[in-house]
């Protein structure tokens, strides 16, 4: 099969636990995906990526600073599907825990938050960037995001309905 599934995998702030379930899944999954995904971009596993021109972006985590927000935005114009993975990403908890901190922990917190460009608040995905599917659990369930990818192999005419 020449056409593949164009795919890239995305961390943001997070602890990366949804990473780490993929990269085990790839112990009974990478024959059969080496023929089905083309990982154009996911810096655990390659030094090389590119995030042009995806089918499929997965996101994990919340995003906390601008540059997030910005490369988050890049990928949404650089795919056809944005799916949200685990609970930081769809929900943004429990990576957001700084929005509830009480006044005198900001306050003591503010110039980190200045030094590194941080936002106001932790955001999850959807209240930056249009999401078309959420994967929860904390980490992502390997059950539930394999039956997901099973989907959208079909919804992209990759394996047959
Ligand atoms: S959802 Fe849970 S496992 Fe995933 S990045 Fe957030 S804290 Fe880590």
């Amino acid at each position: 099969m020449s056409r593949k599934l164009r795919v890239g995998w995305f961390s943001f702030t997070c602890c990366e636990d949804s990473t780490m379930v993929f990269i085990e899944l790839m112990n009974e999954k990478f024959f059969e995906w080496r023929d089905l995904l083309d990982f154009r971009y996911f810096r655990t596993l390659k030094g090389r990526n590119d995030m042009t021109d995806l089918d499929i972006a997965f996101v994990e985590g919340a995003i906390s600073n601008k540059k997030e927000e910005e490369t988050v935005k890049k990928i949404r114009q650089n795919c056809k599907k944005l799916v949200a993975i685990g609970s930081c990403a769809c929900t943004g908890a429990p990576a957001n825990q700084r929005n509830f901190f009480d006044q005198s922990t900001k306050e003591e917190i503010q110039f980190i938050l200045d030094r590194f460009e941080h936002r106001e608040k932790v955001s999850q995905l959807s209240d930056v960037v249009k999401v078309d599917d959420f994967i929860s659990g904390c980490p992502m369930d390997e059950k539930f995001f394999l039956s997901k990818l099973d989907q959208y192999l079909k919804e992209f005419g990759l394996v047959h309905a």
